[in-house]
């Protein structure tokens, strides 16, 4: 930072853009593609060395897609389809890594990005119709426009343990792990959460250490993974069928290849409903979520059948029924947090090398000291811990940033008793910024979601450009009205009602104890058809000058 500057003379040093765009991973990537073609000029700023975002952060072992790679993918450029070699049908980290590295040598995305750029601050300046975007060194920049392409899991958090900091071995957040591989060889390792990264890393890790001790709070429920490679007639037969393949997944609720079964779970006889749930337990991927009965996630007593499955599925893998039981959720049903699909993840506790503490009933956590973990009953000690510990999710990579708009409105403060937006797109008093992946826009399958958001918002800019406009913003009424659609889809739901980062719940930070809607739960296809009656309309649900 230039200290003999003032801070307007700053401002009006500040270099100038059409666009920024904070954060380089996969949406920030699509929408830096898709801005550059309508030839305007974008800066991307991004916290981390180099592109991809999730991909880029979360290095621990274990860590890949749990959905189809060919379904996962960039889906706008049939060059790129057909170029591109899924090697595994749920993608190792490395090479999905791999993958956005290509994507942004083809497109040469790099040129128009600067790494290692924390962004403090985006400011709305009224006079100038421009956003100010400050930067940890304290450099500015300004653009017409700000998309905010920051993901809804990339604000880590640590356990708020006492004596979190004074362990004196290596210390790791998966979301914040080394680029060369952490060896496990011949260590004591700890590790505190049981969540989705959690159960990928912790068979991996068992496989190097000499033991691994993992604190368990409240148990996840999880399902078969089932990856496999991808043969080279298998890739080439998927290549030939991609535009079938999105086609199909552009239909469906979740945007992904399953789809729920119409029938009512209690409805079907108890041999073909029992015969139904081996078939899907057995096969690769999500379909044990979400294509799966279709009031599986609604009605208690067709989630309680289904959980029921999966218990004994549970205690089947599990030699000790003690163990097994401590691995069973009892405080949630199956399904109604995002259920982690695994890969040996129960067979692990078999292992003599394993120990599972249940920190709720058995031995709280007291504090984290310098050898290890004190519980109620004793201290384990540990050369390495790790802190799978998850994220402040969807919200919370916002408040990180000091966002302010019309009038010095702090979107924080806006956001307060949870979020408000248009199509979870847009917020009331902060003009001129779009949000990629905002709290309640659909989600489901995220790469889909993101070309989706990006090719909405893309053409709201082509038709500002068309129409000479320089300044848009959402009409307040359509942000009550969106507001309530999205709380009311979430009513139905059992999950709902359960703590999770999905319905705002993180217990390691303030503020964050209380359930919310943070997403849109109704049907993707019915979304897909509210923004493309939108953009038909001409937008009209906007107010632009
Ligand atoms: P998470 O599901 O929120 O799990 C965090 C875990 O840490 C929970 O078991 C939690 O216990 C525990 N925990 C947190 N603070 C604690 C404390 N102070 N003391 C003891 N335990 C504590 O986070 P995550 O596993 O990182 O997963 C988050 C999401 O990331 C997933 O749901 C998924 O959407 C995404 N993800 C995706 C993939 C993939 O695509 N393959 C892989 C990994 C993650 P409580 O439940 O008791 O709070």
């Amino acid at each position: 930072m230039n200290v003999t500057l003032t801070a307007a003379e700053r401002q009006q040093a500040a270099a100038t853009y059409d666009a920024i765009i904070i954060g380089a991973g996969i949406s920030g990537m699509f929408m830096l593609y898709r801005l550059r073609e309508m030839g305007l000029s974008v800066r991307v700023f991004e916290m981390g060395s180099n592109v991809g975002g999730t991909w880029y952060w979360n290095r621990y072992p274990g860590a890949r897609f749990d959905s189809e790679s060919w379904t996962y993918g960039y889906s706008f450029s049939k060059e790129l389809l057909q170029e591109w070699d899924w090697k595994e049908h749920f993608s190792p980290q490395p090479d999905t890594l791999e993958y956005l590295n290509y994507v942004a040598d083809k497109f040469d995305l790099r040129r128009d990005m600067q790494f290692h750029a924390t962004v403090n601050a985006a400011h709305w300046d009224e006079a100038a119709n421009q956003w100010t975007v400050t930067l940890d060194d304290g450099s500015q920049t300004r653009a017409r426009f700000l998309f905010t392409a920051i993901g809804i899991l990339s604000a880590h958090t640590l356990p708020a343990i006492p004596g979190r900091d004074s362990f004196q071995g290596p210390a790791y957040h998966p979301a914040r792990w080394p680029h060369t591989p952490v060896d496990f060889t011949g260590k004591r390792v700890g590790i505190i959460g049981t969540g989705a990264t959690a159960i990928q890393a912790i068979p991996e890790i068992a496989k190097q250490a000499k033991h691994l001790t993992v604190f368990q709070r409240r148990p996840n429920w999880a399902a078969p993974l089932h990856n496999a490679k991808i043969s080279p007639e298998e890739m080439a037969s998927i290549k030939a069928r991609y535009e079938e393949i999105y086609a199909h997944c552009a239909q469906t609720p979740t945007w992904f290849i399953h789809q729920s079964d119409p029938r009512k779970t209690l409805d079907v006889p108890p041999a073909e409903r029992e015969a139904f749930w081996e078939k899907l337990y057995a096969e690769p991927g999500f379909g044990i979520w979400i294509g799966n009965f279709s009031d599986m996630l609604i009605d208690e007593k067709a989630n309680a059948a289904i959980s029921a499955f999966i218990a004994d599925k549970i205690r089947q893998r599990v030699k000790d029924p003690a163990l097994a039981e401590k691995l069973i959720p009892k405080d949630h049903g199956f399904g109604t947090r995002r259920v982690p699909l695994e890969s040996g993840y129960f067979e692990t506790y078999n292992r003599d090398n394993v120990t599972l503490i249940d920190t709720l009933e058995d031995e709280p956590i007291v504090c984290i000291t310098p050898k290890g973990v004190k519980t109620a009953k004793q201290e384990h000690e540990f050369d390495i811990m790790v802190y799978a510990t998850g994220f402040d999710g969807v919200t919370g990579a916002f408040d990180r940033i000091d966002f302010r708009g019309t009038n010095g409105a702090l979107l924080r403060d806006v956001w307060r008793d949870g979020p408000r937006t248009y199509l979870g797109m847009v917020a009331d008093h902060f003009p001129n910024m779009l949000m990629v992946l905002g709290p309640h826009t659909a989600r489901g399958n995220i790469p889909q979601a993101i070309e989706h958001s990006v090719g909405f918002q893309t053409g709201l800019i082509r038709h500002m450009l068309d129409h000479g406009y320089t300044h848009v913003e959402t009409r307040p009424e359509k942000v009550d009205a969106w507001t309530e659609i999205v709380i009311k889809a979430a009513e139905p739901l059992l999950s709902s009602k359960v703590p999770s980062w999905q319905t705002g719940v993180n217990r390691n930070v303030e503020g964050r104890q209380v359930l919310r809607v943070l997403g849109y739960n109704g049907n993707g296809a019915h979304f897909r058809r509210t923004t493309d009656e939108e953009a038909k309309s001409g937008y009209q649900s906007f107010a632009f000058r």
